[in-house]
């Protein structure tokens, strides 16, 4: 008898009928025979709607409080879907993410899952029941209610696994895998049988939200195997293990993008040693991740600093710049929201030249300018206007042949058999 952890997300469970759907599938695995443990989103936009909602209340609502409303979205969902299951006849308990033990440190909004005391879901599963989790939630040692960041869900079913020792790790969603590019951008993008750790946490991090970062990261830690299914259609989804260096690995795996992006330009800045020092510690102490950095050439002992941070953190980096520039003499802070990255992975990337050039044409030739850039060994990532981020994406895509790759024909051809037509 396997042990299987489930993870069905938001929009898997966006209306009641996705619920009992969800349910008659959970419970043909539990009629297979299979021990489970279901991790469940909140049902649709359930959180982003709370946000809102907070919004209307307040204006920098304590990070306490954002967690203590959100959790109540997890919490909708694994009642009705154990309620979904009793009344097809199989057994289920809910728990929520302190009930199930998970246990993190007391970073509210963004918290890291320290351990996970599975004694209350072991007795379910002993009992016969499917133990149905919230997901994007645990507790501190002090009783405080936390949340894992955003798709945190895909981090509850990892740990859970992991700690369960679970025979697998299926994560549910409206999509039958990890593509090259997104499929709603990329039409032509192809599913990848199977991604390695390294390539899918640089997939994640650069906005495929497919999977959420941390999950990724921890299931490498744990040597835990994710597969990434569709909770709508059947067909072998995508593996993402600690493949050893794939032989006819491409230099290009996958072409991520990202909104989340806010450009922030520091105008006449002094240009002297230690001058950048000042402002990027500033922003390091007030814990703001700074993504790509430009330094301008010196035009007579002047120059401009830009930088990116995470849209979320927008507010605070221009407060915290517009400090620092006062302090070091700058002229003058100024914000760009209008801005998205795209950007080429691949750990075939680092013994292959030409890798950047050929991104670099392919934006050239659709007439799309490049802002910023930034490399590390197995990635390249471009920032371009908002509005051409769409055609930058579809560019890179066909530069690298990503629609064209063995065995990519099998996977269209699957593809096309197991999705429904658009309207049918
Ligand atoms: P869930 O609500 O189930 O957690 P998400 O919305 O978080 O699902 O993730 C699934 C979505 O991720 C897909 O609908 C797809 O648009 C998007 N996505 C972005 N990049 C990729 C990619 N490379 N492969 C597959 N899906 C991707
Ligand atoms: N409901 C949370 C979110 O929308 C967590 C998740 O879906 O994984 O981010
Ligand atoms: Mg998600």
């Amino acid at each position: 008898m396997a042990l299987v952890v489930q993870k069905y997300g938001g929009s898997s469970l966006a209306t009641p009928e996705h619920v009992r759907r969800v349910a008659r599938r959970v419970a043909r695995a539990h009629e297979a025979g299979h021990d489970l443990v279901v991790v469940a989103s909140a049902m649709g936009d359930t959180t982003d709607d709370l946000l809102a909602l907070l919004g209307r209340v307040s204006r920098r609502p304590p990070a306490r409080e954002v967690d203590m409303l959100l959790a109540t979205g997890e919490q909708a969902s694994v009642a009705l879907l154990a309620a979904a299951l009793d009344e097809l006849g199989c057994p289920a308990a809910s728990f929520t993410g302190w009930q199930a033990g998970i246990l993190t440190d007391g970073v509210h909004r963004k918290a890291r899952i320290q351990r996970v005391d599975a004694g209350r879901i072991r007795a379910a599963l002993a009992r016969g029941q499917v133990a149905v989790v919230a997901g994007f939630q645990g507790v501190t040692s002090e009783g405080e209610v936390t949340t894992l960041g955003r798709g945190g869900s895909d981090t509850t079913a990892v740990a859970l696994a992991a700690a369960l020792g679970a025979d697998a790790c299926e994560i549910y969603s409206d999509v039958d895998g990890v593509y090259t590019a997104d499929p709603r951008v990329v039409p032509e993008a192809r599913r990848l049988e199977v991604v390695s750790y390294e390539e899918m946490m640089e997939l994640a991090s650069l906005g495929a939200q497919v999977l959420q970062f941390r999950a990724v990261e921890l299931a490498a830690a744990h040597g835990v195997t994710i597969l990434a299914l569709s909770t709508f259609t059947e067909g072998p989804g995508t593996r993402i293990t600690g493949v050893e260096a794939l032989e006819a690995n491409p230099s290009v795996r996958g072409v991520a993008h990202d909104r989340n992006v806010t450009k922030i330009v520091v105008l006449g800045v002094p240009d002297r040693p230690g001058i950048a020092y000042r402002l990027f510690a500033a922003l390091g102490e007030h814990h703001i991740n700074v993504d790509m950095i430009i330094q301008s050439a010196s035009r007579q002992g002047i120059n401009d600093i830009a930088f990116t941070v995470a849209r979320d953190d927008a507010e605070r980096a221009l407060e915290v710049a517009r400090e620092a520039a006062a302090e070091i003499g700058a002229e003058r802070v100024v914000e760009d929201s209008g801005v998205g990255k795209v950007s080429a992975v691949g750990a075939g990337m680092a013994s292959r030249p030409g890798v950047a050039a050929t991104m670099f044409g392919a934006l050239a030739a659709a007439g799309i300018n490049i802002e910023m850039i930034s490399t590390s060994e197995i990635k390249i990532s471009c920032l371009v206007r908002e509005e051409r981020l769409e055609d930058a994406v579809r560019a890179v895509h066909r530069a690298f042949r990503l629609d064209a790759q063995a065995p990519d024909n099998a996977g269209a051809r699957r593809r096309a058999l197991d999705t429904p037509a658009p309207g049918s």
